[in-house]
């Protein structure tokens, strides 16, 4: 039996049984990061894809799903889940089972109406934001081209005004390139304007940037509080 999903072990979190899980069979992405954990993006794209395997697939999500039974299952994909064209599928299988679901989209194709419904579905929706200029959104995050980091912001300000769900919305801090003053008071105006339930600050986890692009813990802290006070 052949499947295209992957599972983390299951956790508990906030006293809640998560089970994350990716439901892409190898990296899709709208971005090809320069620091993606994943590697380089040879499908980029933003349009729905489809894979083989999907019943085998949701077979074994059911089998896991009865043998961890999780609180809440997490869709955090090799890049971009919302392209799976059986996503929605997917959520509605887990949302059967009576589980709450999150998912983490990077945010920039929230606006677009068939990813909306779906992503309405959720519990939990995820959007992050990362470089704080246009220079340095295409420059580290390589995007499809056209696209720009006002329309992403938008994306993403439009998509929570009318989302019931939590909004969660994840801030990597990256030195040089966004930890100054300036971009600090920048990431809080996309805060402001995003309105978020939940704010998230991390740094870049690939381990091949971390030299260049970690920002040292001191400097984190006083971001975290700096942001976290808003
Ligand atoms: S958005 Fe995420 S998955 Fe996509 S290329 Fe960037 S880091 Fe990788």
């Amino acid at each position: 039996m052949k499947s295209n999903f992957s599972y983390k072990d299951i956790y508990v979190e906030d006293g809640k049984k998560v089970l994350e899980m990716n439901i892409l069979p190898e990296k899709y992405c709208n971005f090809d990061c320069v620091f993606c954990p994943i590697g380089r993006s040879k499908n980029k794209i933003d349009e729905p894809v489809s894979f083989e395997d999907y019943s085998s697939s949701i077979s074994e999500l059911d089998s896991i799903i009865e043998k961890t039974q999780p609180d809440l299952v997490f869709i955090n994909s090799k890049g971009e889940a919302l392209v799976n064209d059986k996503v929605s599928q997917i959520i509605d299988f887990i949302k059967s089972k009576g589980l709450k679901v999150r998912l983490l989209s990077n945010g920039y194709i929230l606006s677009k109406d068939e990813y909306i419904n779906i992503a309405n579905k959720c519990d939990e929706v995820i959007g992050e934001i990362k470089a704080i200029t246009e220079e340095d959104f295409k420059k580290l995050q390589r995007p499809i081209e056209g696209y720009t980091l006002e329309n992403y912001i938008e994306n993403m300000v439009s998509f929570n005004k009318q989302y019931n769900g939590k909004f969660i919305f994840e801030i990597t801090i990256i030195k040089k390139y966004n930890d100054d003053e300036e971009s600090i008071q920048k990431i809080k105006d996309v805060i402001k304007r995003i309105n978020p339930d939940k704010i998230e600050i991390v740094r870049i986890d690939d381990e091949r940037m971390k030299k260049t692009l970690w920002v040292d813990d001191e400097k984190f802290e006083e971001i975290k509080r700096e942001l976290m006070n808003i």
